[in-house]
């Protein structure tokens, strides 16, 4: 008997400039990227905490503090490999993810696809079963006015039980 569990998670992180910014992984040519200790990526870090959640486990920053210098600068996708053997680890397989961007700037939708590749290589699912969506805020509050970017993530996990 297939136990099913969901998660959700959510990250959002300040634009600025003399940064990179990398969404879903991908690197888009942007005048400004994403501030944090990591490499900022808000979309993947969302998907961490949903995968977490949904296996009951403790979020993100428990794992990966923003206090350890060894994960400085580093690629999110690493933290998305890491966070996926953790679940293996404990018997969850992932069904899916879905995630939504919301974002004024940069434009997103030319690197959706290779945003739904690079996590599904890292979470070791197959791109179909990975959905990356963006919308923008309207013009409204501090996303609207381009100072920052969020994601929200869900995704549906199993294991026998
Ligand atoms: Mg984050």
């Amino acid at each position: 008997m297939k136990q099913f569990r969901i998660g959700n998670g959510y990250d959002i992180h300040p634009l600025t400039e003399g940064r990179r910014c990398v969404l879903g992984g991908v690197e888009i040519p942007s005048s400004r990227g994403l501030s944090g200790h990591s490499d900022a990526d808000c979309l993947t870090h969302a998907v961490c905490d949903a995968l977490l959640g949904a296996a009951g486990l403790p979020d993100i920053g428990h794992y990966f503090p923003n206090t350890d210098e060894a994960y400085r600068d580093i690629d999110s996708q690493q933290l998305l490999r890491q966070t996926a053997a953790l679940l293996r680890s404990k018997g969850f397989e992932i069904e899916n993810i879905d995630t939504t961007l919301v974002a004024e700037s940069p434009r997103v939708g030319p690197y959706r696809d290779r945003m739904k590749s690079t996590l599904a290589d890292s979470a070791g699912i197959s791109p179909d079963r990975i959905g990356v969506k963006a919308t923008t805020n309207e013009g409204m509050d501090d996303i609207g006015r381009s100072r920052a970017i969020a994601a929200y993530a869900v995704c549906l996990v199993s294991r026998d039980g």
